[in-house]
């Protein structure tokens, strides 16, 4: 079975409540966005095309099932570039990759393909435009991710990181002449952006915003359905592993919205019976990058516990999908 879209269907598990049921509210949207789904499916694509071994630069999408079901299937996950032999396949993982990256599979003359989610692309190509035209650019984000890494590569010498609202205050002082836009990378909690702006805007005056929002829809849907059940929720369950930056967000969201505890999870044998005490209804969402399989484990052994009334809460529907990249797309008849 693909991991990509086939374990994407929303897991219907409605039951109707009874007196003393305790509760399972789901968050939806959740899980898989479009541009993770094209990343595996490139992957997918790619072994079935070329066979194994195909390899991948980074971890295709941050999930541990994720990335162990593509390994078992003959994927080869590397950090680097140099890693892999001379004229293999190599896949650039959906965070995306800076030019100097590129040069050097091409150095290699490794066979690539380019999963990097078109949304991020979209800041990639924001950066070098900002950048011919003469511009500073302070990218919100967090230091040391991939998609970071890969998006200030475009123009390093005129991207600041900015890092948390303390980043604000490391940034050197740009004159009023200096032109200064902001950026950020795509799956940061939109809120926060929002107080980083506005200390930017404070500390830089004539700072421009940008065109449009950089913070993907899928991040944005995430974070507004968890908002719309943490008040509701002693406890908010986030499947998702610990580097996915939008899935860490999620937990943040939901305690700052209300619900009690929450905790990120890869697996469903991650839940622990101490959080338990005191708590009826518990809230289930899951990142971006987060087969629907897992979430199904984890309401079944919620259910186990006696959560056994299961209402999903939607606050969003998607029908977003985006192209695989030329090489993989199936054959017009
Ligand atoms: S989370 Fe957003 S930017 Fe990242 S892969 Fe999904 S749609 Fe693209």
């Amino acid at each position: 079975m693909p991991v990509g879209r086939a374990l994407v269907t929303v897991v219907s598990m409605t039951a109707s409540k009874t007196d003393g049921d305790k509760t399972v509210l789901l968050a939806a949207p959740r899980g898989y966005c479009a541009g993770v789904d094209r990343a595996v499916e490139t992957v997918e694509r790619a072994l079935e095309k070329y066979g194994a071994p195909v390899y991948v630069r980074k971890e295709i999408v941050h999930n541990r099932y994720v990335v162990d079901t593509l390994s078992e299937r003959g994927a080869i996950f590397v950090e680097e570039t140099d890693e892999v032999p001379e004229g293999s396949h190599l896949v650039f993982s959906a965070h995306g990759v800076s030019p100097q990256v590129r040069g050097e599979a091409k150095g290699l003359q490794l066979k690539t393909l380019d999963a990097t989610c078109p949304l991020v692309t979209k800041v990639h190509n924001e950066v070098k435009r900002f950048a011919r035209d003469g511009y500073h650019i302070l990218l919100i984000g967090h230091e040391g991710h991939e998609e970071v890494e890969g998006t200030a590569g475009e123009a390093p010498e005129v991207t600041h990181l900015v890092d948390g609202l303390d980043g604000v205050d490391a940034l050197p002082d740009f004159l009023e002449q200096e032109k200064l836009i902001w950026l950020s990378q795509t799956t940061l909690s939109v809120d926060e952006t929002m107080q980083i702006r506005e200390r930017l805007h404070r500390r830089f005056p004539h700072l421009q915003d940008p065109p449009s929002d950089d913070i993907c829809y899928a991040t944005q849907n995430r974070q507004v359905a968890v908002k719309a059940i943490a008040q509701r929720c002693q406890l908010m369950i986030v499947v998702g592993s610990q580097n996915s930056s939008n899935s860490k967000r999620l937990v943040e969201v939901a305690l700052k919205h209300g619900t009690e505890a929450a905790h990120l999870i890869d697996y469903a044998n991650q839940i622990e019976d101490s959080w338990f005490d005191g708590v009826d209804t518990v809230g289930v969402t899951s990142g971006a990058s987060v087969p629907e399989i897992l979430v199904r484990d984890v309401v079944e052994s919620l259910a186990r516990r006696g959560y056994t009334s299961v209402e999903e809460i939607t606050t969003a529907s998607e029908k977003i999908t985006f192209a695989l990249p030329r090489d993989l797309r199936p054959a017009r008849t």
